[in-house]
């Protein structure tokens, strides 16, 4: 039982802020090995799980003759921007939002890397309290990040809020398999597997042991989608990859 003051960071209690510290620790400590973690962990499928991610998104450059606002938030080193921005090139307007310095620095010196730097507009800050106006981006994205999120509600809230009408929210993240058997599986390779190589390829097992606490912890499919509706989204569904290792989870705001 959750106790209401507290936050699950992982399997342990704690408060609000200590969560959100603990959340900014943990990638503080990870984010320069971010990338090759999550090839590593995943065997290359966390790039299959973004790809199709952004297929179901269909990014374009323009609605109604003006540019579209994208905003990634939890955006990290740039996954899911960049994705974006491969597929529409440079006509519209994409925002990574990130509550941390770290993963957006590296997040840029990818961008310079790509020869994309002014392609992107890098915003430090909280999903629970986005700095940016109502009704102000067309389509809100946040992949492997709102687990991490102190208040899952707020955020959505958030979302809801700066999105425009007709716009859209798109969630990938960490989920629940479904069959017994390869739930079994999967949670002897988390458990063992992932903390592992976290040890071993970032010295943090910490961190990584927090990862796989954090996914256990997430709602449950179903329990997200009545979230976003209770946030006032409507024409909510999702659709699982990978048995629900992963969920996609989106909703328009009407
Ligand atoms: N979206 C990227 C991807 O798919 O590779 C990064 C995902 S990474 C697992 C989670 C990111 O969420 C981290 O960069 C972390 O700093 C960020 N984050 C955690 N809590 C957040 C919050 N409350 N608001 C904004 N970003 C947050």
């Amino acid at each position: 039982m959750q106790n209401p003051e507290k936050s699950w960071f992982g399997e342990k209690q704690v408060s609000p802020d200590e969560k959100t510290e603990n959340v900014i620790e943990v990638f503080d400590s990870v984010a320069d090995r971010y990338d090759l973690m999550n090839d590593l962990m995943s065997g290359g499928m966390h790039r299959l799980w973004k790809d199709k991610f952004i297929r179901m998104i269909r990014p374009r450059s323009h609605i109604n003759a003006r540019a579209m606002d994208y905003l990634d938030v939890a955006g990290g080193t740039g996954d899911i921007a960049f994705r974006i921005r491969k597929k529409i090139g440079s006509g519209a307007n994409i925002a990574l939002c990130d509550l941390n310095d770290n993963m957006l620095s590296v997040g840029r010196n990818r961008a310079i890397d790509k020869g994309w730097i002014n392609d992107f507009s890098w915003i430090t800050g909280n999903a629970e309290k986005l700095p940016l106006p109502d009704e102000s981006v067309d389509i809100y994205t946040i992949a492997f990040g709102l687990r991490n999120v102190t208040h899952i509600d707020t955020a959505l809230a958030e979302a809801y809020r700066v999105l425009r009408k007709g716009g859209k929210f798109f969630c990938l993240e960490f989920s629940h398999v479904q069959p017994t058997l390869l739930a079994k599986a999967y949670d002897m390779y988390s458990y063992n597997v992932i903390p592992f190589i976290g040890d071993k390829v970032t010295n943090d097992r910490d961190s990584y042991q927090y990862l796989v606490e954090s996914i256990r912890k997430f709602p449950t499919q179903e329990n997200l989608a009545q979230r976003m509706r209770d946030a006032n989204f409507n024409s909510v569904k999702y659709n699982n990859m990978s048995a629900g290792i992963v969920a996609v989870h989106q909703g328009k705001k009407m």
